[in-house]
């Protein structure tokens, strides 16, 4: 049996960001992760598209919890101990810049993601971390104040474990039988799969600003829309999917939702369209975008509010401009399933958070015992809040070790 004073559990982002804060906060520390992979932070190599959106320019805590569908009221404590300033100090300090982009997300200059894995791996040698891999945690029990881990390659003992094990349902498992609730997985971060005349044919349109709703529920989010070959995409589409992680799994993903591309009210949009009606008289409704809508998606609106492309705003009548009226502020589309956003999946569920202490990360059911990154029930909207969550929890659980 291999003893070691700490040993970590999950050789990813929150793996290794704890297992290296604790080295070097206290190098008296035999620190240890045990790694099921032949190789590490895989999901770090592959997120934000090989170029790792590390995090968020968002400091203000209150703010940043906002964007946790899951996780908010217990991270904001840990947000005023380790937030987005700290993550981007952190790596500045090891010569890694972080730079942000428009929409606020933060990614290292180099635009790729191995930049961050060797930074990580230069600083687990320099700290003496051992990094065993190919070695899967299959159980874990306790004795005396020792925790025992039987692995696929050999048993350990440590007195302090940190599991870090991401969203793998065994080591859920292996938590229960230590006592811990697990809030049962289901996917987060998706898009909608819709099939509807009013989206064929013109993938890759964007509405800047839109509000979406879904029907039947008090869901609601609003941002950019993106039309994709298979349905609906981009923040205002994926804060819905994330919000509603645990209520869309419910309706087996077939839900309607109501768009309104336009940000007006049916009664000031039906103002404009009259107003419109009368500057405009001799053109045709077809060609004339407004609301500064795409023109592609102007045109499938106008069709669908039974006109055809050589109707004139003058010859609307009421109910014609009503139904434009409704499709820009009301449309309602049916959803049909789900698919994977640019292959990032997010995973609701995992231990419950009333049984974890937000101080310390440690287990409210046994002493030493600490958990952090997505293992928990904590996910975020995509831009860099889930590593945020990895870095926060992982550096308290350090400081809480080594104190
Ligand atoms: C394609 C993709 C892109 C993403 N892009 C981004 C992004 O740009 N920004 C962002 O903020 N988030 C992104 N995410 C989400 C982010 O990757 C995760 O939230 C984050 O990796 C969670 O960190 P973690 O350490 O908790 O888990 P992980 O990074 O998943 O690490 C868990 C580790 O534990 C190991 N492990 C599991 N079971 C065992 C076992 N029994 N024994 C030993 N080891 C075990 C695994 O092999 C793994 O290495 C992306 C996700 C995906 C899938």
């Amino acid at each position: 049996m291999i003893k070691k004073d700490v040993i970590i559990i999950g050789g990813g982002a929150a793996g290794f960001f704890a297992a290296i804060n604790i080295a070097e906060q206290n190098p008296k520390l035999s620190v240890a992760i045990l790694e099921r992979g032949k190789e590490g932070l895989q999901k770090v190599k592959i997120s934000g598209g090989g170029r790792c959106n590390v995090t968020h320019a968002e400091f203000i805590p209150q703010e940043l919890v906002l964007n946790y569908p899951r996780g908010d009221k217990e991270l904001l404590g840990p947000f005023h101990q380790f937030m987005t300033g700290d993550t981007i100090e952190w790596f500045e300090k090891r010569g890694v810049l972080l730079k942000i982009e428009e929409d606020g997300r933060m990614f290292p200059e180099s635009n790729s993601s191995q930049t961050i894995i060797d930074c990580f791996l230069t600083e687990a040698e320099k700290f003496k971390v051992e990094v065993l891999y190919n070695h899967a945690l299959k159980t874990v029990s306790k004795k005396d104040s020792l925790w025992n881990l039987e692995t696929s390659q050999g048993t350990f003992s440590a007195e302090k474990l940190v599991i870090a094990t991401g969203s793998n349902p065994k080591i859920w498992k292996l938590l229960e039988n230590l006592g811990h609730s697990i809030i049962q997985p289901v996917p987060s971060l998706f898009t909608f799969d819709i099939k509807d005349e009013r989206i064929k044919d013109i993938p890759g349109v964007v509405a800047l600003n839109v509000e979406v709703k879904v029907l039947g529920t008090d869901l609601w989010s609003e941002g950019p829309l993106l039309i994709t070959h298979v349905g609906m995409s981009a923040p205002a589409i994926l804060k819905l999917s994330a919000f509603g992680a645990i209520e869309l799994a419910k309706q087996q993903y077939k839900f309607e939702i109501e768009i309104n591309f336009i940000r007006q009210s049916l009664e000031d949009c039906m103002e404009r369209l009259k107003e419109l009606k009368q500057d405009l008289a001799k053109k045709t409704v077809f060609k004339s975008t407004q609301f500064e809508l795409p023109k592609r998606l102007w045109h499938k609106l106008v069709l669908a509010s039974k006109m055809d492309k050589n109707t004139r705003w003058a010859d609307l009548n009421k109910q014609q401009l009503e139904n434009l009226a409704s499709q820009l502020t009301q449309a309602v589309f049916q959803v049909d399933g789900k698919s994977t956003f640019k292959e990032e999946f997010v995973t609701a569920g995992g231990v419950d958070l009333k049984e974890i202490n937000f101080k310390t990360f440690e287990s409210k059911r046994h002493k030493n015992l600490y958990l952090a990154g997505e293992v928990l029930n904590i996910d975020a909207v995509t831009g860099g809040f889930n590593f945020q969550n990895a870095w926060t929890g992982a550096f308290i659980v350090a400081k809480s070790i080594c104190n």
